[in-house]
């Protein structure tokens, strides 16, 4: 299959649909790739590189779109890019097309084949492609949260493992999914002291057993919530109800109890957020403060690791990518796995609870 990748060109986004090392996996399966040139910048990749991966350097998107079967993004495409897209052309990315009409109706009126990363399902029931982009976030959080609790940036001025004799941070993590796992393991990692609070105790069991000891966990009702939040330097929301918006876990009145110079760092923003006072900000300008608690709430936190984000994004990626660059369309038939990813197919909406949030035939 002739395999596209243009560069992406939504502000601020740096990673790239394929890396090298993905070109030469597509190549040595006897597909041909296009690149745009320059694709690879944001994470240092050369057009060189790219080259010596096997692939192909065209100087624009509109060649790449126009010579490509299957193009491989990162972001929903822009309005330029719908117009680029034809009948039956696979689009592989991520989409978000629920609260996205104008995407919606630029992807159907292309009649392409458009399968979005967010959607793709996986024998556990998870979400294989959205899990990567938890990790990293939930790594960030932490780095984040140390750098605003520096005296310089507001923070209380804690060094989030101290020193011996001196009381490390307390974070309590909001939601011990794919994001809570990875900010614990990092504020474990540091030395800070650390709870986690889930609604499901299946989870909890887990993971008491995954951090042996080494964080507390309790069950999320509104007192926990409260208790955890007065005590803590750090809090990170990290819940998610799948298919709906954030809950508003932590209100306005529970944060101007809390220590001044505490850290909150909203993951779930981009549902919405699971703080009251949270509203989404820029790598640009990620923090401000409320009632002396400093809040970080960047709705693209992997965008500021774009090199390790691409690598971790292509890893999972890449299986569903070649399947459907072997078998065409046939592999969305075959595996119900990409199936779930189908959210548009022939100029009709293929996927029933993005048809229904926009209101449009499924
Ligand atoms: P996940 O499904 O793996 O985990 C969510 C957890 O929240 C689950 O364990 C669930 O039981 C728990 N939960 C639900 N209601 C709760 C409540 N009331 N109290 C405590 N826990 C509760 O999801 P995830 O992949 O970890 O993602 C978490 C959030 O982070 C999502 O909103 C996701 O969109 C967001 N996210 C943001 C960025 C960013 O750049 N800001 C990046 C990646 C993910």
């Amino acid at each position: 299959m002739k395999v596209g990748v243009p560069k992406e060109i939504k502000t601020h986004e740096y990673r790239v649909g394929l890396t090298p090392g993905a070109v030469r996996e597509y190549v040595a399966a006897g597909h041909s790739v296009a690149v745009e040139t320059n694709a690879g910048a944001g994470i240092g990749a050369s057009d060189e590189e790219y080259r010596k991966a096997g692939a192909t350097l065209l100087g624009s998107a509109r060649e790449v779109f126009g010579s490509s079967e299957m193009i491989v993004k990162v972001k929903e495409p822009q309005p330029s890019e719908w117009t680029q897209l034809r009948e039956n052309q696979i689009l592989f990315t991520y989409l978000h097309l629920a609260p996205d009409p104008e995407q919606a109706n630029g992807l159907l009126k292309s009649g392409c084949t458009a399968i979005a990363y967010e959607t793709v399902t996986d024998a556990n029931g998870g979400l294989p492609l959205l899990a990567p982009m938890s990790e990293v976030a939930g790594r960030l959080s932490i780095e984040a949260a140390s750098a605003a609790l520096k005296r310089y940036a507001g923070g209380r001025g804690l060094l989030v493992g101290g020193v011996p004799g001196v009381q490390p941070a307390r974070i309590v993590v909001i939601g011990g999914g794919v994001v809570g796992t990875h900010a614990a393991r990092m504020a474990v990692g540091l030395g800070a002291e650390v709870t986690m609070l889930d609604r499901s105790i299946a989870r909890l069991r887990q993971l008491d057993e995954l951090f042996d000891g080494r964080v507390r966990t309790r069950f999320s009702t509104i007192e926990a919530v409260e208790e955890e939040v007065f005590a803590a330097d750090v809090v990170v929301g990290a819940v998610l109800i799948p298919g709906a918006s954030a809950p508003r876990l932590v209100s306005r009145k529970m944060l101007s109890a809390m220590r001044k110079g505490a850290v909150i760092v909203d993951v779930a923003i981009d549902q919405g957020g699971c703080f009251e006072t949270s509203r989404p900000t820029t790598h640009a300008e990620p923090t401000y403060e409320i009632d002396g608690v400093i809040h970080y709430c960047v709705a693209n936190m992997p965008g500021a690791v774009p090199l390790t984000s691409s690598h971790a994004l292509n890893n999972a990626t890449l299986p569903f990518g070649l399947a459907l660059a072997n078998k065409g369309f046939a592999a969305v038939l075959e595996n119900h796995h990409l199936r779930a990813g189908l959210n548009v197919y022939g100029g009709r909406l293929t996927y029933k609870a993005v048809a229904e949030s926009l209101g449009l035939p499924y």
